[in-house]
């Protein structure tokens, strides 16, 4: 493995063959099938295709919100599978932000309630995890309005809150699934470069997006299609042997 300095280093985020399947019999549906991806540190990586073709799923796994069928997912060179559950969950605390397609804001609290609340969790002390929730909220823009409570935000607020919450502290993945479905092109735009400006810390970023524009911002795109990785001509490849290119930023 070999950044685009040339050096190696350790992938933050590295999928093995992976496969899932959902439901069985007449209802199963193979959402992924021999996926093998890797994401090294500072690499905002785009992943595109149509709807239905495994796009969050593999986010999910990614994120060890969902469990393989089929092969392995590590995340900081630790095998997810090999983690017991309250490990999985502190590693999903501390080192994985994420950008659910429907925010999953918690509306009793503030927006500087839900940015904090990773933290919080985790059992960090609270006045730090309420000035970590002040730094991310400043850093998508909306440094004053941490005292709102989600109902009172437009759609584009609430969606940079969630994505404040995925940054809050020190992630080392982010993963980020449409999140600049709800926000107009000016608002996207930074959305992504406070996404990219993540990934010049040291943070590996995986972005779903349909937006080609949006695309555009990362090093390195890969498509889906039916579950499977291909390359842009439309045939089944390799991560490998994927194309890289530059982000026309
Ligand atoms: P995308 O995000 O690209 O639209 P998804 O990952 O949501 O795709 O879904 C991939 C496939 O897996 C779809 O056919 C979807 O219907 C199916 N699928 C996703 N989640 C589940 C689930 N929990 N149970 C059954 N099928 C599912
Ligand atoms: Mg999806």
């Amino acid at each position: 493995m070999t950044t685009r300095t040339g050096g190696s280093v350790a992938p933050v985020l590295e999928l093995r063959s992976v496969g899932r399947i959902h439901g069985r019999g007449e209802v199963r549906v193979q959402a992924l099938a021999e996926v093998n991806l890797t994401v090294v540190p500072g690499e905002l990586l785009a992943v595109m295709g149509p709807s239905g073709s495994g796009k969050s799923t593999l986010l999910m796994l990614a994120g060890g919100l969902d469990t393989p069928t089929d092969g392995e997912v590590l995340v900081e060179g630790q095998p997810l599978g090999a983690l017991g559950r309250r490990r999985l969950a502190a590693l999903r605390r501390r080192s994985v932000g994420y950008v659910f397609q429907d925010l999953n804001l918690l509306p009793a609290l503030t927006a500087a309630e839900n940015v904090a609340l990773p933290l919080e969790l985790d059992g960090g002390s609270i006045r730090k995890a309420r000035s970590a929730a002040q730094a991310a909220l400043t850093e998508v823009g909306l440094e004053h309005f941490g005292e709102r409570f989600p109902d009172d935000m437009s759609g584009g607020q609430q969606q940079r809150v969630a994505i404040a919450r995925a940054l809050v502290g020190a992630r080392r993945l982010v993963l980020a699934d449409e999140p600049t479905g709800a926000l107009d092109s000016t608002t996207g735009e930074a959305v992504l470069r406070v996404l990219r400006a993540r990934c010049e810390a040291g943070a590996a970023v995986v972005l779903v997006t349909h937006e080609a524009r949006h695309a555009a911002w990362a090093d390195r795109i890969v498509f889906l299609r039916d579950g499977r990785l291909v390359d842009d001509t439309g045939h089944t490849a390799s991560a490998e042997s994927l194309l890289s290119r530059g982000g026309s930023r």
